[in-house]
């Protein structure tokens, strides 16, 4: 640090992103990209002829963008917000709806990103346990008065909280934003979007770097009331307001185009997940019932790190945290039948060699 860092971010702690080894060398099971490419037409929509207009600057209010997707959910393209990752939208969200005075809560095991936004701007912040069986209790956040923030299904879990149950938290908590972020909605959670109707105060975030295989691109998109769609743009507009590229933006509309064959992968991943976890937990592991393009689990037999470690130096890299109450767990995101086969294989040996020490 230099001594020019304003004191106030002195000593906050950044955000740690996973493992992005640049040499491809590894089965990359650990930050839950999708191992399918992105559609043929996504691809020729990034033409020669598209780069060579990069000279110009991309319509910064995504038009095209927000009607494709407004179409796909049944909402107006008044009700979407654009940006750059859904990272940027939770960012946003922070700086627009929290102080010192409005506090926010969110589950003590959940997204690493979200205590860092409210480290960021101050934010008074209560972390809540989740309940014995890792899950969610949603009683915890109603008539809470703070934003509520809550990943459905949750990371690293992949556990979800019902529609019911947020609706409940919408209601008990009308003056606040209720911010479900649904980056991992498609793999057979459901959704909440249709509640945008009926509660003013629902923010539901999604992202095109799992489900759509975009993660490279930087894509997430925000559905709510036009109010709150409002105060997100003007936060975007006072910071960066051409903060999606011109080629994520035709990527983006090519995707939606493209549907049918991003939902038919993400039905391919929910079924390899399955078969992963059955096979796990036929090898003495406990895995958690996954709703999302990870699982979480741990062996019954070798400490997380260990597994970690060794599934490393064997080629396979997972995602691993080693403190508090998931010491022993490892995310493993679910990649092809065959990357799945790879894991199966090192860890079933990993477990033989650590039985013979
Ligand atoms: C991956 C992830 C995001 C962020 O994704 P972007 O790549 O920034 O769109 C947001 N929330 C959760 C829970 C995630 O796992």
């Amino acid at each position: 640090m230099s001594r020019f860092m304003s004191p106030c971010f002195t000593g906050l702690e950044a955000y740690t992103p996973g493992e992005q080894p640049q040499d491809q060398q590894y089965v990359k099971l650990n930050t839950n990209e999708s191992p399918y490419p992105p559609s043929p037409a996504v691809v020729a929509a990034i033409s020669a002829e598209e780069v060579s207009r990069l000279n110009l600057y991309p319509d910064p209010t995504g038009r095209v963008l927000k009607e494709k997707l407004a179409a796909l959910y049944g909402v107006k393209a008044e009700n979407i917000f654009l940006s750059n990752g859904s990272d940027d939208i939770l960012n946003f969200a922070f700086m627009a709806f929290c102080d010192s005075e409005r506090g926010a809560a969110f589950p003590e095991i959940s997204y690493g990103f979200y205590p860092v936004y409210a480290d960021l701007y101050h934010v008074d912040c209560v972390k809540i346990p989740l309940k014995e069986d890792f899950g969610v209790d949603y009683r915890d956040y109603c008539n809470i008065d703070r934003m509520v923030v809550i990943a459905n299904p949750n990371a690293p879990t992949g556990m979800e909280i019902s529609l019911a149950e947020i609706e409940e938290i919408l209601k008990t908590n009308p003056n606040r934003i209720v911010l479900i972020d649904e980056a991992y909605i498609d793999f057979g959670g459901t959704s909440c979007v249709d509640l945008i109707r009926k509660y003013d105060n629902l923010l539901v975030v999604q992202t095109y770097s799992k489900s759509r295989s975009m993660a490279g691109a930087r894509l997430g998109f925000a559905i709510a009331d036009a109010g709150i769609i409002a105060d997100l743009e003007k936060i975007k507009y006072s910071t960066n307001p051409y903060n999606i590229n011109r080629l994520t933006l035709l990527a983006g509309e090519a995707a939606v185009e493209s549907n049918t064959y991003y939902m038919e992968n993400a039905r391919k991943i929910a079924k390899t997940r399955e078969n992963a976890t059955e096979r796990l937990r036929q090898m003495g592991f406990t895995v958690l019932d996954s709703k999302a393009n990870f699982i979480f689990a741990k062996s019954n037999a070798v400490s997380g790190r260990v597994l970690y470690e060794e599934l490393k130096k064997k080629g396979v890299l997972v995602r691993f945290w080693g403190k508090g109450k998931i010491e022993d767990f490892l995310r493993i995101t679910i990649g092809t039948p065959e990357q799945m086969e790879i894991l199966f294989a090192k860890a079933a040996e990993i477990l033989q060699e650590q039985k013979g020490d």
